[in-house]
C-alpha cells in the first residue's frame, strides 16, 4: 500500500514538486482534471500529462479512463485533520487522504477557547484520537493538520495578528503547541477564511471566481476569495466585518471601536437583548442555539432578535458585496442554523442597500446558508493542512504559516 507520508516527503526539482501539489490537490478532493488544474493554477496540458504519468506509477486512479471523470488516489495510508477552535465549542475531522468526502469522522464539542487553550488541550487531543480512531487507522498515520482559529492570523509568520482579542493573548501559538503533541506540522488561518476555501472545496460542483463566506457566531467574520483566492490582505484583517461601523453612536466594542457589526450581532450582542426584553415568565435562552431554537418555535422576542441581527448582517453584507461583487455569499456559523429566520431578512435588507447589479436575481448572485453547517471550517482546516505541504520549504518558520491558496 502507498504511504501519504512517502507521497508529501521532500520533492526536488520543479517537476516532482509539481507532481506533490497536483496529488495534494487530488486527496484535498478527487476531481476533473479541468477543475484540478484550475485550484493549481496551471493548464490542463500539464495537469493531463501528470496524470497520465501518475496512473502509470499506480500513485492515482482515473474512474472509468475517461476523460472528464474523476482523478483519485490509489489506496494509500495516512490520516489529514481539521481543527476548528471556536470561543464556545470545537469540531474536529479527521479523513484518510484516499477517502471521499462521505468518509470524514467528525466530532464536536460545546467547550472552546473560552476556557482558555492550555486547559483545553487535552479534551482536543482526545477528540482528535476519537476522529482518528474513527477511520481504522493511527495516531502515527496523521499526515497534516490545520487549525482554524476565530482570530486574525499573519499570513507570513502564522502567529496570531496584533491587537489579540480577547480569549488568546500575543504569546499563545495554538498551531506550534498542537504540532509538538502531534508531531505533523500545524497550519494555521482565520476561521471565515477557511470556511471560504471549504464552501469552494466542498459546496461547490465547480469553483466559483469570487464568493464569500460569513461565520457569524460568538463575532462575525468574512472570508474573501477573488479570483480562486483568498483575499487574506498584509497582516491577515481582510474580511474582519465583524468590525465594520454600522453605528457610529453605538456600543463600544472588544477592538476599541464603537458600532462595530459584532456589537450588534454577535452571540453576546444577541443573548443580553433577551435579557433585556426582561422576560420573567420562562427561561432565557442563554447561548445562541437557545435563542434560535426558541425563535424557531415562534417565541416573539427571540424572533424578532434573530430577524434583526439578519437585518443588520444584510445591512453589512450590502456594503460588502458593492466593494467586492461576489457571486455567492454563503452565511454559516451558529446563526446560520436559524436558516430562512435570518437569510430572509438578511437577502431583503442587501437588496435595499447594494447596488442593484450586485444582488440582483438573476442567477449571477445567490445567497446562502452553508450546506457543510458546522464542519465548513474544520474542512477548511483539513484543506488548509494538506496545502500546507505545497510550500517548498516547510521547516521555515514560526509554525504553520498559511499558504497561497
Ligand atoms: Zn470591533
Amino acid at each position: 500500500m502507498l504511504e501519504a507520508r512517502e507521497l508529501l516527503g521532500p520533492a526536488v526539482g520543479t517537476k516532482e514538486q509539481n507532481r506533490r501539489k497536483l496529488i495534494i490537490e487530488i486527496m484535498i478532493k478527487a476531481d476533473q482534471q479541468s477543475i484540478l488544474a484550475r485550484r493549481l493554477g496551471i493548464s490542463g496540458a500539464s495537469v493531463s500529462t501528470a496524470v497520465a504519468e501518475l496512473v502509470k506509477k499506480g500513485i492515482v486512479e482515473v474512474e472509468h479512463r475517461q476523460k472528464g471523470d474523476p482523478v483519485r488516489l490509489a489506496t494509500t495510508r495516512g490520516v489529514a485533520l481539521g481543527i476548528d477552535l471556536g470561543f464556545r465549542r470545537m469540531a474536529v475531522i479527521a479523513r484518510p487522504v484516499d477517502g471521499a468526502f462521505e468518509t470524514i469522522q467528525s466530532a464536536i464539542e460545546i467547550e472552546g477557547a473560552n476556557r482558555g487553550f492550555t486547559q483545553l488541550l487535552p479534551r482536543l487531543m482526545g477528540l482528535i484520537r476519537t476522529v482518528v480512531d474513527g477511520t481504522g487507522q493511527e495516531m502515527g498515520d496523521v499526515v497534516s493538520a490545520g487549525l482554524a482559529v476565530p482570530r486574525m492570523i499573519d499570513p507570513r509568520s502564522g502567529r496570531f495578528t496584533t491587537p489579540v482579542l480577547p480569549p488568546w493573548s500575543e504569546t499563545d501559538d495554538p498551531a506550534a503547541s498542537l504540532e509538538k503533541l502531534l508531531g505533523v506540522r500545524v497550519a494555521v488561518d482565520n476561521d471565515a477564511n477557511l470556511g471560504a476555501m471549504a464552501e469552494q472545496t466542498y459546496g461547490l460542483e465547480k469553483p466559483l471566481e469570487t464568493v464569500v463566506y460569513i461565520k457569524a457566531s460568538t463575532g462575525v467574520g468574512a472570508g474573501i476569495m477573488i479570483g480562486d483566492k483568498l483575499v487574506r490582505g498584509e497582516r491577515g484583517m481582510a474580511g474582519e466585518i465583524g468590525h465594520l461601523t454600522v453605528d457610529r453612536d453605538g456600543l463600544v466594542c472588544l477592538c476599541g471601536g464603537r458600532g462595530c457589526l459584532d456589537t450588534l450581532v454577535g452571540a453576546e450582542a444577541l443573548i443580553s437583548q433577551v435579557r433585556q426584553a426582561g422576560r420573567r415568565d420562562y427561561r432565557l435562552p442563554n447561548d445562541l442555539r437557545a435563542l434560535i431554537d426558541a425563535a424557531q418555535k415562534g417565541d416573539a422576542a427571540c424572533r424578532r432578535i434573530v430577524t434583526d441581527a439578519g437585518r443588520m448582517l444584510g445591512f453589512a453584507l450590502a456594503q460588502l458585496c458593492n466593494l467586492v461583487n461576489p457571486r455567492l455569499v454563503v452565511i454559516g456559523g451558529e446563526l446560520a442554523a436559524a436558516r430562512e429566520l435570518v437569510v430572509d431578512p438578511c437577502r431583503q435588507e442587501l437588496q435595499r442597500y447594494a447596488l442593484g447589479g450586485a444582488v440582483a436575481d438573476d442567477g449571477r448572485f445567490e445567497l446562502r446558508t452553508s450546506q457543510l453547517n458546522a464542519l465548513a471550517e474544520a474542512h477548511g482546516a483539513l484543506i488548509l493542512g494538506l496545502r500546507a505541504h505545497q510550500q517548498e520549504n516547510p521547516g521555515e518558520g514560526a509554525s504553520g504559516g498559511v499558504v497561497s491558496n
